[in-house]
């Protein structure tokens, strides 16, 4: 997952890093420079690799995010890069979910900014604990090694508050080329890793655990002759060909007709994989951006109210009870009041203080509930990062993040009047609500035209 304060070269390395690594031909290369030299932009032929996946995205299926494969000597590497300019952060928060580590791009000359502090605090908050710098532009710098240590340090240093468990800062010149896959002889006196060793050496992930089918709605198309398609990548279990979905927090049922990965047809998915899912049974509105998909017999759990761990990273004045930011979680965006401020947390140490205080404010670390005001889904941490995740907005602002630690579940009634957990009887919920309707629909007929209830008992 790429990360990093807007004009630190973010683009142009990976351009030039998927050029070298053969993913892009020298020939594309130079199509965008001779383009870019018309109008004055030559300097921009690597960042418009990007740029490249940003049309086709437009064009096609709207996912958030541009992806790029390319593979190191010991691995594959799946690139991760949230458009800098729409709504990042919103993005970020969707991409980091399955990242095993963050590329930080900071310019050698003007160090941490702003948006490197921001990011930085983000990526920690949603659980990244790896992260490799790229210390930018040292061609700027003349390759002085002086100027790059200080920097080096510098930014190790404003790392360590973040407590990531590993950070590797790496000296390059995006835009030479230099110390990418590479060296030359511009930087003699440096005997660390390249940008590709790095990548070659972070530790990976324990593939995610089996469990439950769990797919968050990216988007819902209807296709001509296909209908209702469900866009989202598989944070966890498998999708197959004719399983039956249940869809949360709607409570909807439909049937996997056929499932598309990158335009091919396949008949099953698995954790990591980004899909397009057909469903039968199911109209384009039945099904939204934010639900979530889960096998019929264990969907996905609606919750009532849910306690997070969470970091506050903007100034919000003293944000007390009944405050209402918009959370983002997976691929949800829903309202949520804050109800209990159950302990503060020491932001360095990570204990949890005793006493509280009434509110929250920018820089405080606190486990506290949230009800979300509209239906949703989300989960504890026990089970993943991908639905635990999130961050806080204020309109476009983030002003803070964490990870949601443990959730009540919505209750939903039953036909015998019992209370059962939303998550483990669908089939009851379901029955239920046939049951109101029912209900309903005989309180209807047993009222006359006034609205008044008819007596039947009495005119028997
Ligand atoms: P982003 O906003 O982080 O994606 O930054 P861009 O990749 O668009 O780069 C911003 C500007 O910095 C562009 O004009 C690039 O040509 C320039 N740039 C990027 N990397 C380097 C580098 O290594 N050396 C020099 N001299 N310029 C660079």
């Amino acid at each position: 997952m790429t990360i990093g304060h807007v004009d630190h070269g973010k683009s142009t390395l990976l351009g030039r890093l998927l050029m070298e690594k053969g993913v892009v031909p020298h020939e594309e290369i130079a199509r965008y420079e001779r383009q870019g030299a018309l109008i004055g932009k030559a300097s921009f032929k690597y960042a418009w690799v990007l740029d490249r996946s940003e049309e086709s995205r437009s064009r096609g299926l709207t996912l958030d995010l541009a992806y790029a494969d390319f593979a190191t000597r010991n691995r594959k590497v799946h690139l991760i890069d949230a458009p800098g300019h729409r709504d990042f952060v919103r993005s970020m928060i969707t991409g980091t979910t399955g990242a095993d580590a963050a590329l930080l791009v900071v310019d050698v000359a003007e160090g941490v900014m702003p948006q490197t502090r921001e990011h930085a605090q983000l990526a920690s908050a949603m659980g990244l604990r790896q992260v490799i710098v790229a210390l930018n532009k040292i061609d700027r710098v003349g390759y002085d090694p002086k100027r790059i240590t200080a920097a080096a340090s510098a930014v190790r240093e404003f790392l360590v508050p973040f407590r990531f468990d590993r950070v590797d800062v790496i000296p390059v010149s995006a835009w030479e080329g230099e110390n990418l896959t590479s060296r030359s002889g511009s930087m003699a006196w440096y005997h660390g890793r390249t940008l590709e060793d790095a990548i070659d050496n972070l530790d990976t992930r324990p593939a995610a655990g089996p469990g439950p089918l769990r797919l968050p709605a990216m988007d819902v198309l209807s296709v001509d002759g296909v209908g209702t398609v469900v866009i989202g990548r598989v944070e966890r279990g498998v999708l197959h060909e004719d399983m039956e979905v249940a869809i949360e927090p709607t409570g909807k049922i439909g049937t996997v007709k056929s499932i598309e990965i990158h335009g091919q047809g396949v008949d099953k998915a698995e954790a990591g994989e980004t899909v397009g899912a057909a469903l039968r049974g199911l109209a384009r509105n039945e099904v939204s951006r934010g639900d979530v998909l889960g096998p019929i017999d264990d969907p996905a759990v609606e919750v009532d109210s849910f306690v997070v761990r969470v970091a506050i990273t903007a100034d919000i004045g003293n944000a007390g009870l009944g405050w209402t930011p918009t959370l983002h979680c997976h691929t949800a965006s829903v309202p949520v009041r804050l109800t209990e401020i159950l302990a503060r947390v020491d932001p360095t140490s990570g204990e949890e203080a005793s006493g509280t205080r009434p509110s929250l404010a920018n820089g405080d670390v606190a486990r506290v509930r949230f009800v979300p005001l509209k239906p949703l889904v989300v989960e504890g941490s026990d089970a993943g990062p991908a639905l635990s995740r999130f961050a806080l907005r204020l309109g476009r602002v983030t002003v803070g993040a964490g990870s949601c630690i443990e959730i009540t579940p919505h209750v939903k009634e039953t036909v015998a009047g019992a209370t059962s957990h939303a998550g483990f009887s669908y089939k009851h919920a379901k029955v239920g609500a046939a049951a109101r309707k029912k209900k309903e629909k005989e309180a209807a007929e047993n009222r006359d035209i006034h609205g008044r209830p008819i007596d039947r008992k009495g005119k028997r």
